[in-house]
């Protein structure tokens, strides 16, 4: 795909598509989530961006969250998220931490932490609020530069999935990398089923509402050249991005179209990218009739994407 190609992100009415190993709801009735296709698929359910806010969340096999679990790290707004996560009834939870959990990043909260907080907060303690064995034995595996593997079934399908937090460099936040700084970071992505970044790959699901592209392209470009690249991408941190998208890898006369759900590319060679950010920002949190939207709300609801078990990652 060249550089000028642009991912046009899928709007925020639109429902979701389907491939043949993938159903993906962008957006549905949360009284009424679409059912479960059945056994031999599994229901991933991708949120981000929640900053210490709860709300419903849809039923499924596994939960993914792409950071930003808290407003500013605090140790009470980690535990708000943690608690929320166990109250969840998804048999594995993978998490990873965003700019915004900034004690989690403990070298630069060290330097840095007086820009945002009065009193310093314990690293380690909020590091074992997220990380800890009896999460662990509860499901819930926190992911910093980490690669997990789990089946949710007896003899199941094993899903591998890594999980960064980081992201170009954006006012001097946690997990902030500058130019020069990003092949080092985003290098260290191995060859996964899943893949959960806090910041969106560049020109994928990533313009701000300056219309700048603020994702990475050092991270479109290492994903470019995986011999067998994700079936799923989950990000956030560009709220107003949010969304989901087919991302095909292939040249020539495939259709390039994303956001076609009748395009040919067969999945494996294309990775289903889902900028899961639940945070409505600036004009997108107010609704037509002048209401607040609620993190969750309507527009920023959890995206749900079922994989068939037998989906595999083909070789490009
Ligand atoms: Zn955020």
């Amino acid at each position: 795909m060249s550089e000028s190609d642009e991912i046009i992100p899928a709007t925020h009415h639109q429902e979701g598509f389907h491939t043949p190993s993938a159903n993906v709801y962008i957006s549905y009735d949360p009284a009424n989530p679409p059912a479960h296709p059945g056994a031999n698929w599994t229901r991933f359910v991708c949120i981000s961006d929640t900053h210490s806010r709860t709300f419903g969340v849809p039923s499924g096999d596994v939960l993914l969250h792409s950071g930003d679990l808290s407003r500013l790290g605090r140790e009470d707004d980690i535990r708000v998220t943690i608690e929320w996560l166990h109250s969840l009834d998804h048999g594995v939870k993978i998490i990873i931490a965003g700019n915004h959990d900034l004690p989690l990043h403990e070298e630069w909260y060290e330097d840095s932490y007086y820009g945002f907080h009065n009193m310093k907060e314990s690293s380690t303690a909020i590091r074992n609020l997220v990380d800890s064995k009896a999460n662990r034995d509860r499901g819930l595996i926190y992911l910093q530069d980490g690669r997990y593997a789990f089946s949710t079934k007896e003899g199941g399908r094993e899903w591998s999935v890594y999980g960064s937090p980081w992201q170009p460099y954006f006012g001097g936040w946690a997990f902030n990398y500058l130019p020069e700084e990003a092949c080092d970071h985003v290098s260290a992505i191995p060859e996964v089923d899943i893949l959960l970044t806090h910041g969106p790959p560049h020109k994928v699901l990533d313009k701000t509402f300056s219309n700048v592209h603020a994702g990475c392209p050092a991270l479109l470009a290492h994903l470019s050249k995986m011999r067998r690249p994700p079936l799923l991408h989950v990000f956030g941190h560009i709220h107003e991005a949010r969304g989901a998208v087919r991302y095909p890898w292939l040249q020539g006369e495939e259709d390039q179209d994303s956001s076609n759900a009748e395009c040919t590319t067969p999945l494996g060679k294309e990775t289903i990218m889902v900028n899961a950010a639940n945070q409505p920002l600036g004009r997108q949190a107010i609704g037509q009739g002048g209401q607040r939207i609620p993190c969750g709300g309507p527009g920023f609801q959890p995206v749900i994407v079922d994989l068939l078990d037998s989906a595999m990652r083909l070789e490009m």
